[in-house]
């Protein structure tokens, strides 16, 4: 690996999360085997499709009509192509034509652009989906199409890398002062923005600096957290994070007979990464003991089978022959209202039947104090009581 990739790879923008955090984590990452799901693949998908219209919105001239269509039509090809991705990226599309229509004056856009904050982190760069570029702010705007949960714009340290990068490309070209930064995850039905003045970003750089000096060398203390953890490629077999774990697992201090509400919130937060570090735990060691490595205590087995036909028409053929009707042998069963959404795609759903969804709320749910949707309770309010006894 060169050297320049071998930095990117240590210290990327899509992981700086986790190393501004735990410094070591970047050094012990480079052992394991950096994998790629099928959900990211779909996610490359969905960013080419995203990046190839805008590029066709910003600049009709040097990318057409026919040269968009021939590669839109190249990316349908793709095993892992959704018709739904068309809705979802036009979502993308829309916010950044509302953004770029709302500036007194057509801004620069820059489209899929590799920008380098090696002047704060060793050989770092990284791509940044769409920059906007307008008097004296600087706009980036991040898609993300994964849909497991919503990531805040505010002080995220990927798009304040992307930041640092565009400020020190464009800083003699461009008046800098304001940065806004906004992340699309349209399956989320997610828009988060948030802005910061170039003096906060650069205070930002100072710490990043720090942190960097660290992260190259491997040094710096572990930070397990079940936020930080979450995607490193150590998680199961690293030291800290299980040692942290079986800490806040079982080390109880003194045991009272009941536990107050004060000391439930607190054991909750505790113990909000055991489950899953179980899990990652038991994901690595099953795998290890089926490459034949010892891991004392444990082993492979396989698991409950499941019966099948051999063919299944001619079982079905048997079964009508020996006189059960063909009605009894079917169910038929709706699409759910989410398998027609992605069959059709997200604007003909809209167009067709978006007026006859209802969205009911959901079961209540165990969440931090921290997350932004409001509080519910079971109680009822004196507005509702007054409205019974009418
Ligand atoms: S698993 Fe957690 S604590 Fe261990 S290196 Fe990775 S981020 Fe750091």
């Amino acid at each position: 690996m060169a050297q320049e990739e071998r930095a990117h790879a240590l210290l990327s923008a899509s992981s700086a999360h986790r190393w501004l955090n735990c410094t070591p984590s970047a050094k012990l990452e480079e052992q394991f085997p950096d994998t790629s799901s099928e959900a990211a693949q779909e996610g490359t998908i969905a960013h080419e499709l995203a990046e190839l219209k805008v590029r066709h919105y910003f600049h009709p001239v040097d990318f057409g009509r026919q040269k968009f269509t021939r590669r839109v039509n190249k990316l349908k090809k793709e095993e892992l192509w959704q018709n739904e991705m068309d809705g979802y990226t036009e979502e993308y599309l829309d916010y950044i034509k509302v953004l770029a229509n709302g500036l007194a004056s057509k801004p620069g856009a820059v489209i899929e652009q590799k920008f380098y904050y090696d002047a704060w982190a060793p050989g770092g760069f990284g791509t940044a989906d769409c920059i906007l570029i307008h008097g004296d702010t600087i706009h980036i705007i991040d898609f993300k199409y994964g849909k497991g949960v919503p990531v805040s714009a505010e002080k995220n340290p990927q798009m304040m890398l992307y930041a640092l990068g565009a400020y020190d490309t464009y800083k003699l070209l461009y008046p800098i002062q304001n940065i806004k930064m906004t992340i699309i995850q349209p399956r989320l039905d997610s828009v988060s923005e948030w802005g910061c003045t170039l003096e906060e970003l650069l205070e930002f750089g100072k710490y990043v600096k720090e942190r960097a000096v660290l992260a190259i060398d491997g040094k710096g203390d572990f930070a397990p957290d079940v936020s930080t953890c979450r995607f490193c490629r150590a998680k199961a077999q690293c030291r800290a994070r299980s040692d942290y774990n079986v800490k806040q697992a079982f080390d109880l201090g003194e045991l009272p007979p009941l536990i107050t509400h004060a000391e439930a919130g607190e054991r909750l937060a505790r113990l909000a990464d055991v489950a899953k570090y179980q899990k990652d735990l038991q994901e690595w060691a099953l795998a290890e003991c089926l490459a034949g490595n010892e891991v004392p205590g444990w082993k492979a087995v396989e698991g409950r089978g499941s019966r099948d036909w051999i063919d299944m028409d001619k079982a079905f053929e048997a079964l009508q022959a020996s006189g059960t009707p063909e009605a009894l042998l079917w169910e038929k069963k709706p699409l759910t209202l989410a398998q027609i959404e992605k069959m059709l795609g997200k604007k003909e759903f809209d167009t067709c039947v978006g007026s006859m969804v209802v969205k009911n709320p959901g079961k209540p749910a165990l969440v931090k104090e921290s997350d932004k949707r409001d509080a519910i309770t079971n109680k009822i309010t004196a507005a509702e009581a007054f409205k019974e006894g009418e």
